[in-house]
């Protein structure tokens, strides 16, 4: 299903093809607790970015590996790029048009601990290898 979000100035708009049930990583990370981001991991040829790239500004910290872009007008970061899969966009879920009809389960991501929590969330994606 196609849906759209962006954030609160709705400077900032993009639209994203999903296929629900959809997991959710709840991080509690540093950054990600304090901005109450719930993660939709989305591969980027599912992700389009339909209005406001002007109007996004980043920050980097620790790594650097993940570029966090918020919207200069309202502060909101509806998405980004995240160093747990860097071809893919992480968008906030709550920064969805409607997230109460999407289908969602939430999954804990142990962000503290971050390299142990992206080795398991690996296994859990690709049982096999
Ligand atoms: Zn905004």
């Amino acid at each position: 299903m196609k849906v759209e979000g962006g954030c609160h100035c709705r400077k900032v708009r993009f639209a994203i093809e999903i296929e629900p049930p959809v997991t959710l990583l709840a991080c509690n990370c540093s950054i990600c607790t304090m901005t109450g981001f719930l993660h939709l991991i989305v591969p980027q040829e599912c992700f389009t970015l339909v209005a406001g790239g002007e109007a996004l500004t980043s920050y980097r910290f620790g790594t650097g590996k993940a570029e966090h872009l918020f919207c200069q007008t309202c502060g909101v970061k509806s998405f980004y790029r995240p160093r747990s899969h860097p071809e893919s966009f992480s968008v906030s879920f709550h920064c969805l048009d409607n997230p109460e009809a999407i289908e969602a389960v939430e999954q804990p991501f142990d962000g503290r601990n971050w390299d142990a929590a992206r080795q398991l969330l690996a296994k859990q994606e690709a049982p096999d290898t």
